[in-house]
């Protein structure tokens, strides 16, 4: 068997995607969830266990494996061979076409990046990371949280990375974002003298670097690796690959702003912790997150700068449809202070009662309007609009600038003519396309003939013989699946619908990936189809016959007429007998 086959078949799509995408079972064969290719409230992302398919209904993603493993991570086919392959414990054939540049650059940066973890935590724990332990130490780190996040420590020569690297050629080594090259030949590290926070992708694999200066006055404070082939800034989030799950569980993020909010708050207990890697909250990063969850609570730090970055946040949130509250806890502390000082189960607590993000830009305008003045109020309610356009549902809109009206002491009225002035350029997604005119009995045979070679073997040949066929909405699909059928009996469903043009494909998808049930043919209601078939051909021939018949009478041909009356007959008679049963 060619070895991608042999992958495919001992794989299971579900799990595989289920890693990233909460599935939820919708048939026997068949889970759905909320697609990870675009931003949706509904799900319609389906994922076939019988087809090993998948296929959104709303941006049209669709394909095997291999091409989720792809489209998910980014990665060209080779790569993602591998990652499966190797995930799951199957030997890779070594093989020169799997192994071309770019995989090998991006093979060779996670190796550096693990050279670079375990050398930065050498360093912490050797005579040069004395600054740095005491600086964790005053921060209350615990030495196990110090292990689990693998802080460490980069070298302040400026020298250690480049010896540690020397092994990579040079334009791996210039691409790799942990060193620079000089003006005058050679290289430096990138990070020098600062406590060191691996960025790691949704898998687990080291990535990048978040970099902390230790000295006052330092600038920057934090410096981050530059993308790579291996970091996409604008997906990727501190702590998801371990959040993950609690996110999960907990049905609800957690977003803080630095690394040591969450590393303080995991360490605590509260799993369910992220953070957005030293970048302002991208859209690629609201939609790694929502994928395993859509209510987010963002508790920045109380100052300023933190209060923007809120503001910014709510924005881009309501954008990607997150529910969103907000938390500001008291004492001017931020997350991570405040855990160690109150404990988890009162910072739990504090999340569980956040307010929403409405209440909280309707504080912010308070303080930055003045309300005594209609001036103010205008402007505060101005400064409110935006947010209240991107509340999605209509009543829920309504409800929220009623409440906005009555908080800022201005008439209801006058809310909603401001609301409905730049209301006009709603964002809507296309409708989706009405479903075909499959009658039952239709859908149930092209979702059989897909899914059983055996059924196929009895079906196909009557079914190519009947002209009822013209009829069939379905019948370019079947055309297609007779092809498949002589020359590649066992093919698949991707096959089948790689062969498709557009129209027939999601004709195909909608029917085999979208209907209520799975309902295949029984061997007895494949009979009885037949069965049925012959009588709609028998009626069809029966009204040529009609039409002939009259058309010979109305000549005076009655020869004609008699020998048609009589093939009429005959036609009629087998038809009574074949619908009683045993014949
Ligand atoms: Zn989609």
């Amino acid at each position: 068997m060619e070895f991608v086959e042999q992958l495919k078949a001992s794989v299971d799509i579900v799990k595989v995607i289920g890693e990233y995408v909460p599935l939820r079972k919708a048939g026997p064969n068949r889970y759905a969830g909320r697609c990870p290719f675009h931003t949706e409230k509904t799900p319609s992302f389906s994922v076939s266990s019988q087809h090993q398919y998948y296929k959104c209904f709303g941006c049209d993603a669709k394909g095997d494996v291999i091409k989720f493993v792809m489209e998910f991570h980014h990665l060209t086919f080779p790569e993602a061979l591998k990652d499966l392959a190797e995930r799951n414990g199957i030997p890779m054939p070594v093989r020169q076409e799997y192994h071309n540049t770019e995989s090998k650059l991006r093979n060779a940066l996670y190796e550096m990046h693990e050279i670079a973890v375990r050398a930065f935590r050498a360093n912490l724990n050797g005579p040069a990371g004395g600054d740095a332990r005491a600086y964790l130490q005053k921060r209350g780190l615990s030495a196990a949280a110090i292990e689990h996040f693998e802080l460490g420590f980069s070298d302040r020569s400026g020298q250690d990375m480049v010896k540690q690297l020397r092994q990579f050629p040079a334009e791996q080594l210039e691409v790799s974002g942990l060193v620079g090259k000089r003006e005058g030949g050679g290289y430096y590290d990138r990070f020098r003298g600062r406590l060191m926070f691996p960025i790691h992708d949704e898998s687990g694999k080291a990535i990048g670097f978040g970099g902390r200066a230790l000295g006052a006055g330092e600038e920057p404070k934090y410096l981050n690796s530059a993308e790579t082939a291996i970091y996409k800034k604008s997906t990727i989030l501190y702590n998801l690959h371990r959040a993950k799950d609690a996110i999960r569980k907990a049905g609800r993020v957690v977003l803080v702003e630095g690394y040591m909010d969450v590393i303080g708050v995991y360490s605590a207990g509260v799993r369910n912790v992220i953070a957005s890697c030293g970048t302002a909250l991208t859209s690629g990063q609201v939609r790694s997150a929502r994928r395993h969850s859509e209510n987010m609570v963002v508790n920045f730090d109380p100052d300023t700068a933190g209060a923007n970055a809120t503001e910014r946040s709510i924005q881009m949130l309501l954008d990607e449809r997150m529910h969103v509250r907000v938390l500001q806890l008291d004492g001017g502390l931020d997350p991570d202070e405040y855990v160690k000082q109150f404990g988890a189960e009162t910072y739990q607590e504090k999340l569980e009662n956040a307010s929403g993000y409405f209440l909280w830009l309707a504080e912010r305008a308070r303080k930055k309007f003045d309300m005594r003045t209609s001036d103010g109020r205008i402007a505060g309610l101005k400064f409110l609009l935006p947010a209240i356009e991107r509340v999605s549902d209509k009543l829920e809109r309504a409800m929220v600038a009623g409440e906005v009206a009555d908080y800022l002491g201005i008439e209801r009225g006058l809310v909603l003519d401001e609301f409905r002035k730049t209301a006009v350029k709603g964002q809507t997604r296309p409708a989706a396309k009405p479903a075909p005119a499959l009658s039952m009995s239709e859908r149930i045979l092209v979702r059989s003939l897909v899914a059983d070679a055996g059924v196929r073997a009895v079906l196909v040949p009557r079914l190519r013989a009947s002209p009822i066929l013209e009829n069939y909405a379905s019948r370019a699909i079947l055309a297609v699946i007779f092809a498949l059928h002589d020359n590649e009996p066992d093919f698949t469903f991707h096959a089948l619908e790689e062969r498709l043009d557009e129209g027939q494909s999601s004709l195909l998808a909608e029917t085999v990936l979208a209907d209520n049930t799975d309902e295949v043919f029984t061997r007895e209601q494949a009979d009885s189809y037949l069965r049925m078939l012959e009588l709609e051909e028998r009626k069809a021939a029966m009204g040529v016959l009609r039409a002939r018949l009259k058309q010979a009478e109305r000549a005076g041909d009655m020869p004609e007429a008699f020998r048609l009356m009589q093939k009429m007959t005959e036609l009629g008679r087998p038809v009574e007998r074949g619908i009683e049963p045993g014949v």
